[in-house]
């Protein structure tokens, strides 16, 4: 298979700290696929490192309240032509971020609580028709 991958899962420093969550399980998981990692939130052009983002109300803000919803759409949109353009067949992408979380995201109370819903890119991918899990649930699904 073509996989999209968070590009921070797979050890990449692209985090808003500057670090990373690289996760032994999920590369050991994608051996034999085709990887092709992706950051949207630095495809829409935001530095590394950078302030803390969640989604407040549908609208992204940093934890100093300045919205940034522009650049993580823009970043969402490029990730998705690559996803188009690679005919992937499914995205594995970092849990609870408010670009890549699937399912379930920080709720915007930047206290670590978290909530019912997708990330920017993540709801973009789906709403095109595209599948995303958690790294967890496609580790679960290769030992299967
Ligand atoms: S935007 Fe996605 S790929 Fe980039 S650091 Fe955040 S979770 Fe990782």
């Amino acid at each position: 298979m073509k996989i999209m991958v968070s590009a921070c899962l797979l050890g990449r420093k692209c985090k808003y700290s500057g670090g990373d969550n690289y996760d032994e399980r999920l590369i050991e998981a994608l051996r034999g696929h085709e990887v092709v990692p992706v950051c949207p939130e630095v495809a829409g052009g935001l530095s590394v490192p950078r302030a803390p983002c969640e989604i407040v109300d549908g609208v992204v803000r940093n934890d100093r309240g300045e919205n940034v919803d522009e650049a993580f759409r823009k970043g969402a949109e490029r990730c998705l032509k690559m996803a188009v353009e690679e005919e992937i067949d499914l995205a594995v992408l970092q849990p609870r971020s408010p670009s890549c979380g699937v399912g379930r995201v920080y709720d915007g109370t930047f206290s670590g609580r978290l909530t019912e819903g997708s990330g920017v890119f993540a709801a973009l991918l789906e709403a095109n028709g595209f599948r995303a899990v958690t790294p967890e649930d496609f580790v679960s699904m290769a030992e299967k």
